[in-house]
This record gives C-alpha cells, sequence and structure tokens, in this order.
C-alpha cells in the first residue's frame, strides 16, 4: 500500500460513520384542553415559551465508528430509545447535529429515503412491529421494491431469500410464506432484522432487540448481530438495559442516566472498572453466578422526573457519595483512562472544602476513587445474564 493509500484509509478510519454532537430532545408537555395549540408549536425543533417539558435527552454526544459495536446502556427512562429515534430521523432534535460520514444530515424529510438506506432502526417488540395481516414475503418485499432493490420475478424471490438466510432463517423459502403469528419472537425478531437489511445499510440500530424474547433465545439474536458485524462489516447500536449483554457484544459501552450520558469507554475497562457511582449500581443489579452474596446496591431510590429534572448532577438524590457541588453543578466529562470518560465531581481536583461537603452526612472526598463507598464493583462475567449458552428459537 502507498503511503498516500494508508493516509487516506486511516484519514476515513478517523472518521465516525455517524455521529451525534450534543443532540437535545425535550417533549413539551400539553394538557388536553389547551394542548392543541401549544403542540403546534412545540412539534419542530422550538416550543413556546412557558411550556413545561419532559427533558428526555439532554447534549449527548456518540459516534459510532465504521464496523464497530457501540453499546447505549441505562435504565428505563434514561433516554437510550429517545436517542435512537433522534438517530433514526423519526424524531426532531430539539437542538444539536447529526453527521454521516462527517457531513451534517440536515434536519427536513428531504433525503430522508436516502438516509433511511443507511441507517436503520430493529424495534424492541418483535410482536407488533410485524403487521399480523400480512406475510414475511410482503414484509420484505416492500422495503426492496421502495428502494428500487431486488429485481423483478425470481431477482426478488432470491433477494428474499438471501435475506432469511442471512438471518439464519432456514430453509428460507418455507419461511417466506409464513405469517408473524405462526413465527416465535427469535423468529420474528430475525425477520425483523431481515427487514432492516434488505435496503443494504451501514449502521444498525437495534433498539432493546432482545429484551421482550425468551430467555432462552436471546443469546442466538445477540449472536446474530455480532456475527453481522463480522461478516458484514455492519456498524451497530445496541440499546440495552443489560450491562452484562453490552460487554458481552459491544467494544464500547456508553451508560445513560435520566438523559445524559454519564459514563463511556471500552467496553471491558467500563465494566471491569466502572468509574461512575451509577454504573457500579447497574453492575451491582446485574445477575452474576459467581457472586455469592446478594448485591449491595450502591444508590437508593428511583429515577428522577423530567420534567423538572434534579439540579446539577442528575444522579445525586440517589448517589451515597453525593458532595453540595453536586446538587448544584453539572459534573463535566473527565478522561479517568485512556478513552475511558466519567462525569462525576469525584474524578475533579481541587474542589473547596464548602463544595466537597458530604451532601447527607456520608460520602466521598473528591479525589477519592468512588470504591471507597459500599458497594464493590460487580463484573459481570462472560455471556449476557440469561445464561443462555447455545439457546435458540425454535
Ligand atoms: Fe453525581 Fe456527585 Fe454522585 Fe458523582 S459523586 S455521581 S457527581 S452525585
Amino acid at each position: 500500500m502507498t503511503e498516500t493509500a494508508a493516509a487516506t484509509r486511516s484519514a476515513e478510519a478517523a472518521v465516525p460513520l455517524l455521529e451525534a454532537r450534543a443532540l437535545t430532545k425535550h417533549f413539551p408537555v400539553h394538557h388536553a384542553r389547551r394542548g392543541r395549540r401549544r403542540l403546534a408549536g412545540a412539534r419542530g425543533r422550538g416550543r413556546p415559551a412557558g411550556v413545561p417539558a419532559v427533558h428526555a435527552v439532554e447534549d449527548v454526544s456518540l459516534t459510532l465508528p465504521p464496523g464497530g459495536i457501540t453499546a447505549v446502556v441505562g435504565e428505563s427512562g434514561s433516554g437510550k430509545s429517545t436517542l435512537a429515534l433522534m438517530l433514526a430521523r423519526l424524531i426532531v432534535p430539539t437542538s444539536g447535529q447529526l453527521l454521516l460520514d462527517g457531513t451534517e444530515v440536515p434536519a427536513t424529510t428531504r433525503g430522508r429515503r436516502e438516509y433511511a438506506r443507511d441507517v436503520q432502526l430493529v424495534l424492541q417488540d418483535p410482536f407488533s412491529s410485524l403487521n399480523p395481516v400480512h406475510g414475511v414475503r410482503y414484509h420484505l418485499e416492500r422495503p426492496l421494491r421502495l428502494h428500487g432493490l431486488g429485481g423483478p420475478g425470481a431477482s426478488l424471490d432470491g433477494a428474499m431469500t438471501g435475506l432469511l438466510e442471512r438471518v439464519a432463517l432456514t430453509p428460507a423459502e418455507q419461511f417466506l410464506s409464513k405469517y408473524p403469528h405462526e413465527l416465535s419472537g427469535g423468529q420474528r425478531q430475525r425477520v425483523a432484522i431481515a427487514r432492516a437489511l434488505a435496503v443494504r445499510p451501514r449502521v444498525l440500530l437495534a433498539d432493546e432487540p432482545v429484551s421482550m424474547l425468551d430467555v432462552s433465545i436471546r443469546l442466538g439474536v445477540l449472536n446474530l448481530l455480532g456475527d453481522l458485524r463480522e461478516r458484514d462489516g455492519l456498524t451497530i447500536l445496541y440499546i440495552t438495559h443489560d450491562i452484562a449483554s453490552a460487554r458481552y457484544l459491544a467494544d464500547v459501552i456508553t451508560v445513560m442516566y435520566a438523559g445524559q450520558v454519564v459514563e463511556s469507554g471500552p467496553a471491558e475497562q467500563v465494566t471491569d472498572q466502572a468509574a461512575h457511582p451509577y454504573t457500579r449500581l447497574l453492575l451491582s443489579a446485574a445477575p452474576d453466578p459467581d457472586r455469592g452474596a446478594p448485591p449491595a446496591l450502591a444508590g437508593s431510590g428511583a429515577p428522577p422526573s423530567l420534567v423538572a429534572p434534579p439540579s446539577g448532577c442528575r444522579f445525586h438524590p440517589r448517589c451515597p457519595h453525593a458532595m453540595a457541588v453536586c446538587a448544584d453543578t453539572t459534573p463535566p466529562p473527565a478522561e479517568v483512562a485512556g478513552g475511558h470518560f466519567s462525569a462525576c465531581w469525584l474524578h475533579a481536583t481541587g474542589l473547596a472544602p464548602a463544595q466537597s461537603r458530604p451532601l447527607r452526612g456520608s460520602g466521598t472526598a473528591a479525589g477519592q476513587p468512588p470504591d471507597a463507598g459500599p458497594a464493590p464493583p460487580a463484573r459481570p462475567a462472560g455471556p449476557p445474564s440469561p445464561a443462555t449458552e447455545g439457546g435458540e428459537e425454535t
């Protein structure tokens, strides 16, 4: 390879395939009697002054490198699905930028079909994402025809059977004639993935693709996603609440809490040496057959209201290490190791005594590692928590 070609290739690798910059989404809260007018003004980027809003996603930046698997992890209400819908351009961000191949994607409906060809979304629920009155053939034929792919007659049939074979639904000819009610949950999810692959996307956004499946078939679908990356170079965003499955599948993990990114980095680093108290809470809650004692949860309480999110660090009402500064000021992301970031004041140095005063009687001083607290990290072991080795749907 010439030096110029090598330089070009390295420059291409440095440009993320898909990138979100400071994406924010606020959903206006409207009341039935007076909501119609207010909602009309809130559909686009702005919203009328004085209308309360759900701060679903706040200032989230994310990069998807070509051929990589990135996991976004968080509990319900953390904003991860809203983030996926913005990345799929199914909802319009309140602010922020979306870039494909380093070029900003305009926030208009123009070009939506071209974008959908590159970026496809697989939804969580395979029982409602397929239309029950149509068979598998219809679900695969429609995107092929809409995008002018597949060709006529036998060639179209070949394209559809090829898609089913890619997701390991064989013999493909038999599956083509089936209806959704004749398929298991795992088979339906594979059909949904095949439908997404029909337009030959470069990015697959998988929003909790295994959470509604029986535990015995989750590993099969996760392995399918891994195969698609290995075999076809697909770039995948894997959204989940299960940090163990994220470690199993992904190269990079981004942890979200209450609409914000709190930690991100290489998957093993984030799970072996979690730096943020919320990540440690998630790890404590992850099933681990090697753990003898029941998990000691480092934190308490429920996720906050996103209509009036907590000031400063949004985790501070639940955090056992909360300090005075945490309730006042949002912590900036700090690099705790190579490529491993955590947004927590515990990593700050030089806080004034008044700032590092424990908020609730006990806590960890700034500059101390968060593992000085009551909950040791619980690394999820190997495969995802369902313990489904060898599991596959019938
Ligand atoms: Fe948030 Fe403070 Fe707890 Fe860090 S120590 S997670 S900044 S409340």
